[in-house]
């Protein structure tokens, strides 16, 4: 009798231990199956003599009800463990706040471009636009830049396949040299000449790339050709132009004699760094100054190329990079920030 206990006792703990539906009925053969130990000692009755058999016949198939009952009351637990499983699996929260449609922003250096823009409008500029694939000419020869200039290298320029002097612009003055074309062929009557007055956004490629060099970057040049205009209108324009973009009345800017091939004189423009107001700081390489555009007048030869009289007409043009003013207004240390599309990034502008 105590045999049969433990024979139950055993066959509950082998159930329990297993919470596979399918080694739940295997484990049942050992216990239940036709060799089972149940049938083997039903098999046994029939060895034992008459007056004990009946009483031993019927602890055995207690014992195998026993067994039974705990099988199915196993089987059960596992069912319901299965299907309670599958809801958590398979829950919808409809309380959950949805994802949403995010509300887009502009990106940081479009802002940039749109500020530009419209300081530049306020006193008086237009917007002009061009084409990004450009012509050797509108991007280097008409900008009073010889063949041999270093800009024309493969190391520089974007040329493109199987099109001889077709190029990616490396800069956004070929914008004003058609600019100037369009005018000059629309005002060819007229004197004088109404004055040209511009700023020309846009892309710009050169083959360069790390922290603080993108392939493809963003310029915004300016150019005010006119019967009257000077090197003072030209730091003028600059200087107020800088001083409202920052929002800084007291900004120091400064120019410092350089040379480009389009424009004599030229000039480099300096303003005072924002981040430590001129003490020096690791931004500003500790001179207190930061470089933010090249300036000058507009080469004689660069307006001959266009058609216009440079005895009686005079410019200034300057060009400068978007993507720096905007790491400098916002305080962004890394070039590659605005490219990366990290929306972390991105979300703080919108
Ligand atoms: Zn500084």
């Amino acid at each position: 009798m105590q045999e049969l206990e433990q024979l139950v006792a055993w066959a509950v703990s082998e159930f329990e231990s297993t919470t596979e539906p399918a080694h739940l009925e295997s484990i049942k053969g050992r216990f239940l199956g036709r060799n089972g130990s149940v049938t083997e000692l039903l098999k046994g009755l029939g060895k034992l003599p008459g007056a004990e058999r009946k009483a031993a016949g019927a602890a055995i198939n207690a014992a195998k009800q026993s067994i039974e009952s705990a099988l199915q009351s196993r089987r059960e637990a596992l069912r319901a463990a299965a299907l309670e499983a599958q809801l958590q699996r398979e829950a919808l929260d409809v309380t959950l706040p949805g994802r949403g449609a995010g509300v887009g922003g502009l990106h940081p250096v479009t802002r940039t471009l749109g500020r530009i823009e419209q300081l530049f409008r306020s006193v008086g500029f237009d917007v002009a636009d061009g084409p990004e694939i450009e012509t050797d000419f509108h991007n280097f020869t008409a900008l009073n830049t010889p063949a041999d200039h270093p800009a024309r290298s493969m190391h520089d320029t974007f040329y493109i396949e199987n099109a001889p002097g077709v190029l990616l612009r490396t800069h956004t003055s070929p914008i004003q040299v058609r600019y100037m074309q369009a005018h000059v062929a629309r005002h060819a009557r007229r004197s004088p000449m109404p004055p040209v007055r511009i700023i020309a956004p846009g892309r710009v490629y050169r083959v360069d790339s790390d922290a603080t060099h993108s392939p493809m970057f963003h310029q915004v040049e300016g150019l005010w050709v006119d019967e009257n205009v000077s090197f003072a209108d030209l730091k003028g324009v600059l200087t107020d132009f800088l001083r409202r973009f920052f929002e800084r009345q007291d900004l120091a800017v400064r120019f410092r004699p350089s040379f480009f091939p389009f424009t004599e004189p030229s000039a480099e423009v300096d303003m005072g760094c924002v981040f430590c107001s001129g003490k020096g700081c690791r931004v500003c390489g500790h001179t207190g100054w930061l470089e933010i555009a090249g300036s000058g007048m507009v080469h004689p030869n660069v307006l001959r190329q266009v058609g216009i009289d440079s005895e009686r007409y005079l410019g200034f043009a300057f060009g400068m990079g978007p993507d720096r003013l905007t790491m400098l207004r916002y305080g962004i240390n890394d070039l590659r920030l605005f490219y990366d599309g990290d929306l972390r990034f991105l979300g703080q502008f919108a």
